[in-house]
C-alpha cells in the first residue's frame, strides 16, 4: 500500500503514457508529465492556458506509447496586439526610463485587460515595481516590461523575475519608429522563445543562440497568419 503522502505528491503531478490509438485524456488545471515515443513532454493547464512543451528527447528505449506534439493554447485565442500597442505607447510615454505592465486574463469573461505596474523604483536601465491589484477570477497571463531605449534582451534580473508560468515579452529601442522585442513562455524555470511580430529584421540574430531547431519548429507550426497574434 502507498504511503498517502506520495498519493498526494504524485496526484499533484502525475505521469501518464501517451495514449498510442486514443486521445490524451483531459486533464483539470496542474501540471502532468507525458511519457511519449518521442520524448518526455511536459503539459500545463491554466485558466489561460493549454501547452504541451518536449523536455527530454526520447528516452532510448522503444516504448509502446503514442508519439506527441508540442502545442500551445490561450484561452483568450490570440494575444492581442492592441493591447500591447497601449503598452508601447506607455513605454514610450516613459522614456529613458523602463517601463513594466501586465496583461490579466478573467475567467469570468475569457478576456485580457492591461494593467501598468506602479514602478517603486526606474530608471533607463532598471526598474522595480508592483503587480496591480487583481480581483480574485483573474491572473496574469503576460508579463511587460521595456528597456527604454536599449536593446530587448533576457536580463539576469530577467531570469531570476520570470517564475511560474506565463508569457513574457521585453521591449527596446522604443525611441525608435520600429521597436523590437523578445518573447518567452516560462514554464516553471524553462523558457520557450515565441516568435512575434516584432523580430529583430534582417538579421535574427538570436537564431544561433535557441534550442537547435526550436525557432524553426515554431515558424513551422505558426506559418504567416497563424502566429498566435491577431495581425
Ligand atoms: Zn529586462
Amino acid at each position: 500500500m502507498m504511503d498517502p503522502r506520495d498519493i498526494a505528491l504524485q496526484a499533484s503531478c502525475p505521469v501518464l503514457a501517451a495514449p498510442r490509438f486514443g486521445p490524451l485524456p483531459e486533464m483539470a488545471n496542474g501540471q502532468r508529465l507525458i511519457v511519449a515515443a518521442n520524448g518526455v513532454f511536459v503539459q500545463v493547464r491554466l485558466d489561460w492556458l493549454d501547452c504541451v512543451h518536449r523536455i527530454t528527447p526520447p528516452v532510448g528505449l522503444p516504448l509502446p506509447y503514442g508519439r506527441m506534439e508540442e502545442r500551445l493554447r490561450f484561452s483568450f485565442g490570440v494575444l492581442p496586439i492592441r493591447l500591447i500597442e497601449d503598452f508601447l505607447d506607455a513605454g514610450r510615454k516613459g522614456l529613458p526610463d523602463e517601463v513594466a505592465g501586465v496583461l490579466i486574463y478573467r475567467r469570468g469573461t475569457r478576456n485580457l485587460r492591461l494593467a501598468l505596474c506602479e514602478p517603486a523604483y526606474a530608471s533607463p536601465a532598471r526598474i522595480e515595481y508592483r503587480r496591480p491589484a487583481m480581483e480574485e477570477d483573474e491572473t496574469v497571463a503576460v508579463d511587460l516590461h521595456t528597456h527604454g531605449c536599449g536593446l530587448p534582451f533576457w536580463s539576469a534580473d530577467d531570469d531570476r523575475d520570470d517564475q511560474g508560468i506565463k508569457v513574457a515579452g521585453v521591449f527596446g529601442c522604443l525611441h525608435e519608429s520600429q521597436p523590437q522585442a523578445e518573447f518567452r513562455l516560462v514554464l516553471n524555470g524553462r523558457f520557450k522563445p515565441l516568435a512575434h511580430p516584432w523580430q529583430r529584421e534582417p538579421h535574427r540574430r538570436d537564431e544561433a543562440h535557441l534550442e537547435p531547431g526550436l525557432l524553426r519548429r515554431i515558424l513551422r507550426r505558426w506559418p504567416s497568419g497563424g502566429l498566435p497574434w491577431n495581425t
